[in-house]
């Protein structure tokens, strides 16, 4: 296990992170935020939807983004050694290596038994799966992730704060299972800001960025093979932070590290979708479309190197612009 997992000395960074702390300084910035969150999932849920409307938009509005049927994808082949397994809500993604593969994201039930069989359908060996990474410690990422392992063997992989997470949700409502109590996978491996992963070909990165939940992820070093090429792609894109002033300071913190890392050619999206108004250049599902379409010698359209910097570029705008406005609302109420 040592040979291929290197802990690396993470402190440097870690330290800067305040862990949970961070994320009560501002309770009624939090539960105002909360409701507004709640308030935008409701207007989602009533939205109407036509079935003309592009898959992201399907996969994610109105009633139809609880339709299991409709969430349920046939597996599609996007790189060499690159595989989409999930359902439309969220995306699961196996990544193949000479020496085992990596899954990033289990989704949740009742999802599972369709990615076990999408995992059959592209030939890959469920007990070559060495790996599962949890993006973040919410539902619709880790719901997945005991019976995954169970499928695999593999161990599991998530931050110290999302494995609290994962591990208070057991026996929880599974929203989109009939809320069905939900079973969590028993704590394994711990990933901290710059821990590696090597294997095979693969030479993986961790990166957290605290806000979505305390320990989201992000991972940058994927080899992507495309034919004779090799492109070099990063998976999840952090996000804002967490609600309040010390959070905004932490969102700028998560933007900056986002664009300290370069030369990211493809952006594997954990969702097929990306707030606030769509992915940039097309979600997961416009760019599969245009790749079943693709010619000999046409570009992978998954490829995109101008819109993840633009998008990088733009998530940090955006986290000053909310630090800003923090600034001006500890100011106005004499708050520090
Ligand atoms: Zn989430």
């Amino acid at each position: 296990m040592r040979k291929i997992w290197m802990l690396t000395a993470t402190c440097v960074m870690a330290a800067g992170f305040a862990g949970h702390a961070a994320f009560a300084q501002n309770a009624e910035a939090e539960a105002a935020a909360a409701r507004a969150s709640a308030a935008a999932a409701a207007a989602r849920g009533n939205a109407k939807v036509s079935p003309n409307d592009p898959l992201e938009k399907i996969c994610r509005i109105g009633p139809r983004s609880r339709e299991v049927e409709i969430q349920k994808l046939e597996p599609f082949k996007v790189f060499d050694n690159l595989y989409h397994v999930g359902p439309c809500y969220v995306s699961s993604w196996i990544l193949t290596t000479p020496q085992g593969d990596i899954m990033f994201d289990t989704a949740q039930e009742p999802f599972v038994d369709m990615i076990q069989a999408n995992i059959r359908k592209i030939g890959v060996d469920p007990h070559d799966i060495k790996y599962i990474i949890i993006n973040h410690g919410h539902i619709d990422h880790f719901g997945g992730a005991k019976r995954m392992q169970e499928f695999t063997g593999a161990r599991v992989l998530a931050t110290p704060e999302d494995w609290k997470m994962i591990e208070a949700f057991a026996g929880k409502p599974n929203n989109r299972d009939g809320n069905k109590p939900t079973e969590v996978p028993k704590h394994d491996m711990d990933v901290r800001e710059g821990d590696h992963l090597d294997i095979g070909d693969q030479h993986l990165i961790f990166h957290t960025a605290p806000g979505h939940t305390p320990g989201n992820l992000f991972v940058e070093g994927l080899a992507l093979h495309d034919g004779g090429q090799t492109w070099r792609g990063i998976w999840g894109g952090g996000g804002l932070g967490a609600p309040g002033l010390a959070g905004a300071e932490q969102g700028v913190k998560n933007a900056e590290k986002l664009n300290a890392v370069k030369g990211i050619q493809v952006y594997i999206q954990t969702h097929a979708w990306e707030d606030p108004n769509g992915a940039l250049g097309g979600g997961i599902h416009e760019r599969e479309k245009k790749l079943a379409n693709r010619k000999p010698g046409d570009p992978n359209p998954f490829v995109d190197p101008a819109n993840w910097e633009l998008r990088a570029k733009r998530q940090l705008e955006r986290a000053k612009q909310v630090l800003a406005q923090e600034q001006a609302k500890a100011g106005a109420t004499g708050a520090n």
